[in-house]
């Protein structure tokens, strides 16, 4: 048919050029260990096209996943642009993940390059000894020439410095254009299995849905905006928010390692910033610093909080302080982004304040549905069933595994609520027996089976157990065998160097037994009705509030090291 519209491919590289062009002298501001560094969008563009050079040098071809362990900075913002506008994947790999769940990950990527901030130097040296010989060929260091760090890898394994070898290039490059159902960028998940999963973005599935998040009901950047994302670029892109900021032309202050409640509320203050992101442990940190020191917000006038529930006291914490919170849903495998909650017209209070607490309403672009078996439940506010989502930014299945899509093409999510006459979700349940502690996932098998390998222990349940600061942390409850006898300290030592330690589960109950099912399985709904608030309740061994969070809170990795359980 003659005179239809124009078409073009979606690229992730029109972004950065977009933002270059019509945006040129938006800030991306970033704070690292050596002070604040800023730049223009303008520069970034060009520094990204002159990545993209270097990566071809390093033999990086069209497909090919590309690794990064780096915080939110104008670096990791680079790479973003440059691995995917280059039309390989980046795979943003979470840093705080045990060394041998970080090697499984680059081993099941296959990543040959990976990009990585030099503190991490150590963990880099670790991850390398665990991969199959040829997997890795260059580490990159996030820094300048001379501040590459000594690092033993195994031969053959070429070490960089970033800025050498972007400052190499001259930035002639065009960015390609290619099919844009091209794979983006890889971002790893922890499924009921233990085993980190892919989720495979492409191109397509990240404009729309980073459009999406332009809507003035979503994120609704603008322009005018300065936002600060708290949630972490190697964590589902940082909800998006990088790409929906280059669009909107909005300045992006990115807080680095340095994520306690004190540092951001600084660089919220020092940065002017008017709109901030993140899980809601990171805003209770900075709700107890202002709490604290009596400070007050200057410029700050919304925050998207996800990832976890947020809890209905921080709502009116934050807006007692002037600050708009909006609750947003969604997870790995919907880029992340489904639902965002914010007010209608027409309701009476009590259902204006319920909407609001709730997960939110789709955007366009995504749809849902709640079943019971094979039946769709009604949108009556009070029947709940599983959550399952269908769209443009919805995952099929995981990287190198089967469809998980239902025959009719939704995918399940593993989140149980219900949907009011308003398309309202409230989420009731989380069907998976994951942890979710300050944002990240532990699983609760992984630190059964550990458990479960003391000679004492005759049964293991790991439950997540409600926490004023990580809203959940592992509790693990056992019976042990008949005469046998094994102390809290005994069993939570064993846990020693077999996973990260902010997994290490916060105290031990121990039972006659534990309750099972029909069908002989662990009845772990019984046991989070009995021993879910534990850790709220006061108890014998301390709460371990002063243990590190697992990708928040705490300024970097490093520093866990010397912090030890109380026992
Ligand atoms: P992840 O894939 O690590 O981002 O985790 C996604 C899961 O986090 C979801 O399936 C939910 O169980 C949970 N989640 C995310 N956002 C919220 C929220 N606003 N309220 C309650 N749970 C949430």
């Amino acid at each position: 048919m003659l005179g239809l519209m124009q078409y073009e491919q979606m690229m992730i590289s029109d972004f950065i050029v977009h933002a270059a062009r019509h945006h040129a002298r938006a800030e991306v501001v970033s704070r690292l260990a050596e002070g604040i560094h800023r730049q223009t969008y303008r520069d970034t563009e060009l520094r990204a096209r002159k990545l993209a050079q270097a990566l071809g040098r390093l033999d990086v071809k069209p497909g090919d996943r590309v690794a990064t362990l780096a915080w939110n900075t104008y670096r990791h913002l680079e790479l973003y642009f440059a691995i995917s506008g280059s039309a390989a994947v980046v795979n943003t790999v979470n840093p705080r993940l045990a060394p041998e769940d970080i090697a499984y990950i680059l081993g099941h990527a296959e990543d040959h390059v990976l990009f990585a901030e030099v503190e991490f130097a150590p963990l880099v040296a670790d991850v390398a000894g665990r991969l199959p010989a040829g997997v890795l060929r260059t580490v990159v260091f996030l820094c300048a020439g001379h501040a590459v760090p000594r690092v033993a890898l195994p031969g053959g394994i070429d070490v960089m410095a970033y800025d050498a070898l972007v400052d190499a290039e001259d930035g002639d490059y065009a960015w390609p254009r290619f099919d844009e159902r091209s794979a983006s960028a890889l971002c790893y998940t922890s499924g009921t299995t233990g085993r980190p999963k892919g989720v495979l973005y492409t191109h397509r599935s990240t404009t729309l849905k980073a459009m999406a998040m332009n809507a003035a009901d979503a994120a609704g950047l603008r322009a005018v905006d300065r936002l600060m994302p708290a949630v972490p670029m190697f964590h589902v892109n940082a909800w998006s928010l990088p790409y929906a900021a280059t669009i909107a032309g909005t300045a992006l202050v990115m807080p680095g390692r340095f994520l306690d409640g004190a540092s951001l509320y600084r660089l919220i203050e020092d940065e002017r910033v008017t709109f901030a992101c993140g899980v809601p442990s990171v805003w209770l940190g900075v709700l107890a610093h202002v709490r604290k020191t009596g400070a007050r917000f200057s410029t700050l006038q919304r925050m998207a909080v996800g990832g976890s529930a947020c809890p209905e006291s921080m709502f009116d914490a934050y807006d007692a302080l002037g600050v708009t919170i909006m609750h947003a849903w969604g997870m790995t495998e919907s880029s992340p982004v489904a639902t965002v909650s914010n007010p209608i017209a027409g309701v009476d209070p009590a259902t204006a304040r319920r909407q609001r607490l709730s997960q939110g309403r789709a955007l366009f672009g995504v749809d849902l549905r709640a079943t019971r078996g094979s039946t769709e439940v009604s949108w009556d506010g009070e029947t709940s069933g599983d959550i399952e989502l269908r769209g443009h930014w919805i995952a099929t299945g995981y990287y190198q595994l089967p469809s998980g899509t239902t025959p009719d093409g939704w995918f399940p999510t593993g989140d149980v609520g219900m949907f009011d006459a308003s398309g309202f979700v409230l989420l009731t349940d989380r069907s998976k027996d994951l942890i979710k502690s300050g944002g990240e996932w532990i699983s609760s098998i992984d630190l059964e089976n550990i458990a479960m390998g003391h000679p004492a222990v005759a049964e293991a349940a790991v439950i997540a157990a409600k926490h004023p600061k990580w809203d959940e942390r592992p509790l693990l409850i056992v019976a042990l065998k008949p005469g046998a006898s094994a102390t809290r300290e005994e069993l939570l030592a064993i846990y020693e160097g077999k996973v990260a330690r902010w997994a290490v589960p916060d105290d031990v109950v121990f039972v006659e037994e534990l309750p099972h099912g029909a069908t002989g399985k662990l009845l772990k709904t019984a046991l989070r009705a009995r021993y879910g608030d534990h850790l709220v309740r006061g108890k014998t061994a301390g709460a371990s509030s002063a243990e590190p969070p697992p990708s928040i809170g705490a300024e970097d990795v490093d520093d866990e090291a010397p912090r030890r359980r109380p026992t």
